[in-house]
């Protein structure tokens, strides 16, 4: 069995199949494991991440995925998330005992940045989609600006909440966001079940949480190689036959997933799949949206919280390195270099869908951010940045747009013995990590399927909790 492409989508697929019993080999072109959501080591020896990645309370399958590559314990769970304004005045948004979806209820009233208007505004939304256990009706050709304009939102409730939330959450600016995509983060995350808003952050640099992914494979017989790109799949009779790598070299298996991005995956077949009326064609149509990280050393100790949103700001996430590492759990694996052994401390900021810094040159971007942060963080104006790095990730994810589900294409697409993971194909989900490891289990699934087997790995959402359940119910019996 091939897999080609160690991202997380390849990853979910080779451990489950492994786990299954088969003898996998992972084709991967980069030096490292992990694909978009991995860390690398600077010249100087420290470790960055590409990005900082978070997952959530509601992602189940990332979750069942980093029990099985053992890296369970090094993501810690926060059950506060921090809020910065314009001021630097700060809120704090947490849940409460109070029943789904009225959990996180005191916390969202006694948020300082919101005017009354606007928190009613947002209240009368959260509980239209609640209420219709999160599939409210006529949603299905508008864009979520849209339906925030029919929900009657105020301007500080589109700017202070709507987009502060849905933008990191889906890296696209709300006008260009499908509806039901924005809504499915605030039922999910926010109003279905207690525990869904809670952030999951890696004590770790994200490479590092992919060594059980191998032991998996290696240890059932099967392997792992690195720094072997695959350049063509050959087909034979309809169906997979081998993969030629960029050496020149053959790898032959019974099946193969491609577990490659979308815009990487026409270039590996013949051309017809991406020709008018081909079996992929829909790919050329699935648009990607930019990410910019931009991770900052300073002298010394700037910032108390472990993460901060910030509102009014083109800076989103303010995440403090020295502090997520140094909670990490015992055993581990320590950063190479840690700025808070010298005293320092090391930021790494977030800007998702950030179309206006793609044409800006990298100290623009660090001046940006660095005027930003003397507004929420005032020990950064006098203290020294020691050293900044920006990461500009300009396909970082697909873009949610209105009708970008019929371009997705399921992963048994139709040819013999061939199959397709990735967060792009059909999840059900954004471009994310869950989205990525739901694709290879249901990739994995369809393997088996193949060979006369009904194994499942794809996890139940959380269930619904409190009234969101009764509602829930009610909605799909309607
Ligand atoms: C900057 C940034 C921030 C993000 N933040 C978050 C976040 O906070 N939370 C979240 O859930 N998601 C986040 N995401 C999205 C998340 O990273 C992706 O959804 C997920 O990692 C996609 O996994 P994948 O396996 O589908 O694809 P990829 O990670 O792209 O993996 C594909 C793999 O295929 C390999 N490959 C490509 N071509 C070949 C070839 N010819 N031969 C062999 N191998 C090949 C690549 O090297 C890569 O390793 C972020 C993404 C970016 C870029």
């Amino acid at each position: 069995m091939l897999v080609v492409g160690g991202g997380l989508a390849g990853l979910a697929s080779a451990v489950a199949l492994a786990e299954a019993g088969l003898e996998v080999r992972l084709l991967e072109k980069r030096p490292q494991l992990g694909g978009r959501a991995t860390s690398y080591t600077l010249p100087d020896g420290s470790e960055v991440d590409n990005c900082q990645h978070v997952t959530l309370g509601c992602c189940t399958n990332l979750a069942d995925f980093y029990r099985r590559a053992g890296a369970a314990a090094k993501i810690r769970f926060y059950d506060r998330l921090y809020f910065a304004d314009r001021t630097g005045r700060r809120s704090t948004i947490e849940a409460s005992a109070l029943p789904p979806p009225l959990h996180m209820a005191p916390s969202f009233l006694r948020f300082r940045s919101l005017a009354l208007a606007d928190k009613r505004a947002i209240t009368r939304a959260l509980l239209s989609i609640a209420r219709a256990g999160g599939k409210p009706k006529g949603v299905d050709s508008i864009s979520m600006l849209d339906w925030l304009g029919q929900m009657k939102q105020t301007p500080g409730a589109i700017d202070q909440f709507w987009r502060v939330v849905l933008v990191s959450a889906l890296d696209e600016e709300l006008e260009r966001t499908a509806a039901q995509y924005g809504i499915d983060v605030f039922w999910k995350g926010f109003l279905a079940h207690r525990s869904g808003y809670r952030i999951g952050i890696p004590s770790v640099p994200l490479a590092a949480l992919y060594d059980g992914c191998r032991d998996a494979v290696v240890s059932r017989g099967g392997s792992v190689r690195l720094r072997s790109g695959v350049r063509e799949i050959r087909l034979c009779e309809g169906g997979f036959r081998s993969a030629v790598l960029e050496n020149g070299s053959e790898a032959r298996g019974d099946a193969c997933i491609l577990a490659v991005p979308h815009t990487a995956l026409l270039a590996l077949l013949p051309k017809e799949f991406g020709q008018a009326g081909g079996l992929l064609e829909g790919l050329q149509h699935i648009r990607t949206s930019p990410i910019t990280g931009v991770h900052m050393w300073f002298d010394r100790v700037v910032m108390s919280e472990p993460f901060l949103t910030l509102l009014d700001h083109q800076t989103q996430w303010i995440f403090n390195k020295s502090l997520l590492y140094a909670e990490r759990g015992s055993d581990a694996q320590k950063p190479k270099k840690d700025a808070v052994e010298s005293g320092g401390q090391y930021l790494q900021l977030v800007i998702s869908a950030s179309y206006d810094f793609v044409p800006l040159a990298r100290q623009q971007i660090i001046d940006l951010c660095r005027a930003e942060l003397g507004d929420v963080l005032p020990a950064t104006r006098q203290a020294r940045l020691e050293k900044a790095t920006v990461v500009k990730e300009l396909s970082a994810t697909f873009s949610p747009e209105l009708g970008v589900d019929r371009f997705r294409p399921v992963q048994q697409f139709g040819v013999k013995d061939l199959f397709l993971a990735g967060d792009w194909t059909q999840t059900g989900w954004p471009s994310t990590m869950e989205g990525a490891v739901r694709s290879g289990y249901l990739a994995a699934e369809a393997v088996l399927r193949c060979l006369g087997g009904s194994q499942k790995f794809v996890q139940p959402d959380l269930p619904p909790q409190g009234l969101s359940a009764f509602w829930a119910k009610r909605q799909s019996a309607s």
